[in-house]
C-alpha cells in the first residue's frame, strides 16, 4: 500500500494493513462464490458461513461463556444507549449510572427519556479527569442495572478493573476499548460497543447478552432494539450491514493471529507507556488525567502554548500523523492508538 499516515483518528479508526489486503482481494469475488460480499443474499450460505464464523472467533477471544448470546445490531453505541433501559427496565424504577465523561452524559440522557436514572457517583466536577472512588459510589439495590462507560473516547479516562457490584446487572459501554484488554464476560449483564473503533468499520454494533436478560424487553421497544426479537432471529430481523459484517471478522481473525487479546493488550501498553512517558517528560505537553485511570487507547493532551496547537497539526500532518485534533466538544489534542 501506498502512502498512508499514522492515523490516530478515535474511530472510524486505522484498520490493520493486512485487513485492507485482504478485503480488496475479495472485494470483487469471495472464495470462488461468483460474487462479492456485497452483493450476498444475508440469508445465503455463504454469508451466514461469514456471519457465523466471526461470532465464533469473537467468543474464542472473549472466551464469552455459552449463556451469552452475541448479538451484531445497527444504530451504534447511541443505539444501545435506549436499548440498554428499554430492554432491562423489567419492573424496575430506577437506572443506576456513572458519570465518568461525555460518553456517560449521554447514555445517561438517552436513559432519562425511559426512567429516573440516579448518578451512583460523578467526575463532573473534576472536569472528567478522574474516576470517583468505588467508596464514594452511592448505587441503589434496587436499579435496574448499574451502567458505566469502560473508556471515555472524549476525556481519556479508563476502569482499569471492573467495577465490584455485587448482586447488581452490570451494563458496560465498551466502544472504545473492546478486546484491547482481557475482560471477563461473565460479570456483566449487557457489555456493547460500536464498531468503529477497536473491530472495524462504522455501522456495525457489538451486544454480548446474558441469555436471563433477554424477552424482557419494555412493550414500546422497537422490534429493531429489542434483544429477544434480534436474538431469535440471529441478528437478521431486517437487513443486517453484511459487509461491515464480514470486514469485523478479518479484524477478529487478524487479532487472533496475532496471538489474540493478551499480545493485543501488551501492544497497548507499550504505546500507551511510551506516550505518556513522553509527555510527562516534558514540559511541552501535558495530560490532565489522574495518572491511575489514564486510557490506553485515548490519550489526550495540551500544549504548554496553545495558540500552537493548528502549527502542531501542520508539522505532524507533514510527518504523516494525522486526526490528532481533540474532540470538538473539548479542543486540546488526542492521540487515539
Ligand atoms: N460510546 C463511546 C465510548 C464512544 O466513544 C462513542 C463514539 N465516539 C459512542 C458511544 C457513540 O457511538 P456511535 O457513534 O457508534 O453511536
Amino acid at each position: 500500500m501506498v502512502s498512508r499516515f499514522y492515523n490516530f483518528g478515535p474511530g472510524p479508526a486505522t484498520v490493520p494493513e493486512p485487513v485492507l489486503n485482504k478485503a480488496r482481494e475479495d472485494l470483487p469475488e469471495w472464495h470462488s462464490s461468483g460474487m462479492s460480499v456485497i452483493e450476498m443474499s444475508h440469508r445465503g450460505k455463504d454469508f451466514v458461513g461469514i456471519a457465523e464464523h466471526a461470532e465464533a472467533i469473537l467468543r474464542e477471544l472473549l472466551a464469552i461463556p455459552s449463556s451469552y448470546r452475541v448479538l451484531f445490531l445497527q444504530g451504534g453505541a447511541t443505539g444501545q444507549f435506549a436499548a440498554v433501559p428499554l430492554n432491562l427496565k423489567r419492573d424496575k424504577a430506577k437506572f443506576a449510572y456513572l458519570s465518568t465523561g461525555l460518553w456517560s452524559e449521554k447514555a445517561i440522557a438517552e436513559a432519562k427519556r425511559y426512567g429516573e436514572v440516579q448518578i451512583v457517583a460523578s467526575s463532573k466536577e473534576r472536569g472528567y479527569t478522574a474516576i470517583p472512588s468505588r467508596s464514594d459510589w452511592n448505587i441503589d439495590p434496587d436499579a435496574a442495572y448499574l451502567h458505566y462507560t469502560a473508556n471515555e473516547t472524549i476525556g481519556g479516562v479508563e476502569f482499569q478493573s471492573i467495577p465490584e457490584v455485587e448482586s447488581l446487572t452490570l451494563v458496560a459501554d465498551m466502544s472504545s476499548n473492546i478486546l484491547s484488554r482481557p475482560v471477563d464476560v461473565s460479570r456483566f449483564g449487557v457489555i456493547y460497543a460500536g464498531a468503529q473503533k477497536n473491530l472495524g468499520p462504522a455501522g456495525i454494533t457489538l451486544v454480548i447478552v446474558r441469555e436471563d436478560l433477554i424477552g424482557h424487553a419494555h412493550p414500546f421497544t422497537p422490534s429493531i432494539l429489542d434483544y429477544k426479537l434480534q436474538a431469535d432471529n440471529g441478528s437478521m430481523l431486517n437487513t443486517p450491514p453484511t459487509y461491515n459484517w464480514y470486514l469485523l471478522g478479518l479484524v477478529l481473525e487478524w487479532i487472533k493471529e496475532q496471538g489474540g487479546i493478551p499480545a493485543i493488550e501488551a501492544r497497548n501498553i507499550r504505546k500507551a507507556d511510551k506516550l505518556y512517558a513522553a509527555i510527562d517528560a516534558s514540559s511541552f505537553y501535558s495530560n490532565p488525567v489522574d495518572p491511575a485511570v489514564r486510557s490506553r487507547m485515548n490519550v489526550p493532551f495540551l500544549l504548554a502554548k496553545t495558540d500552537l496547537e493548528k502549527a502542531f497539526l501542520a508539522e505532524a500532518k507533514a510527518h504523516g500523523l494525522v486526526n490528532l485534533e481533540g474532540h470538538r466538544s473539548v479542543g486540546g489534542l488526542r492521540a487515539s492508538t
